[in-house]
């Protein structure tokens, strides 16, 4: 019997450096791991490309998408829709592969519901002024979205307490190997030991040698 991966849910505010956490973690492309590719109705950013990053879609085959069920969770973000796949997630995690949803607190409040031993990741940048430095830094954005993206910071915050672990990026590599060492800790727990080394417990607890 094999384990089934585990579903990682990662929010943050824009700017905490949630992305770049999540693309470290995939630098070696582990076999073990995937990002979910989120649909979405915003315009993509320079470098970003179709299929990888987002599905780039129009707001009429989004909302085609909701009526055939294909969202387990779809949330309205800075005026765009923003939707994971149920079926991709499910294949992946009977691959025992360990699937990450890149989403907000709306998404993540919607998949616990429906997955509760879905692990909730929440990254807090160190302070206001920091997150703000890191959103003007990126240099992709309007002044004007950069200042609204400020104000939502502060409500995606509020729901920090609705995670099971929270990680504070202040020094990006101290993050990535809290990040590492939620993971580890997911395949360590009982559960997924049980399912991973079946064959080796069986042979551990039989009478006979
Ligand atoms: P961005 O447009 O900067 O890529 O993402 C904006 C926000 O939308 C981020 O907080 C990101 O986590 C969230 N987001 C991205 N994909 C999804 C999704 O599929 N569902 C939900 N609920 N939020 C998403």
């Amino acid at each position: 019997m094999s384990a089934q991966g585990t579903l990682f849910i990662i929010s943050a505010p824009s700017g905490a450096g949630k992305s770049s956490l999540l693309s470290a973690l995939m630098q070696d492309r582990p076999k073990d791991m995937q990002i979910s590719v989120s649909h979405t109705t915003r315009a993509p950013r320079p470098g970003e490309e179709d299929g990888v990053h987002y599905h780039f879609v129009g707001q009429s085959e989004f909302k085609a998408l909701i009526e055939k069920e294909q969202f387990v969770e779809w949330a309205e973000v800075f005026g765009n829709y923003y939707g994971t796949s149920q079926t991709v997630i499910e294949d992946t995690l009977n691959k025992g592969i360990d699937v990450f949803l890149d989403i907000d607190w709306q998404g993540a409040q919607q998949v616990k519901k429906l997955m509760p031993n879905a692990i909730g990741v929440f990254v807090l940048p160190p302070s206001k002024a920091e997150l703000e430095r890191r959103l003007t830094g990126r240099g992709q954005d309007s002044a004007e979205i950069i200042a609204g993206r400020m104000a939502q910071a502060v409500s995606e915050i509020s729901h920090y307490n609705e995670y099971d672990y929270v990680i504070v990026n202040d020094d990006f590599d101290t993050a990535l190997a809290d990040l590492r060492g939620i993971v580890r800790a997911q395949r360590l727990t009982l559960t997924s030991q049980t399912h991973r080394h079946d064959g080796m417990l069986k042979g551990l607890l039989a009478e006979s040698l």
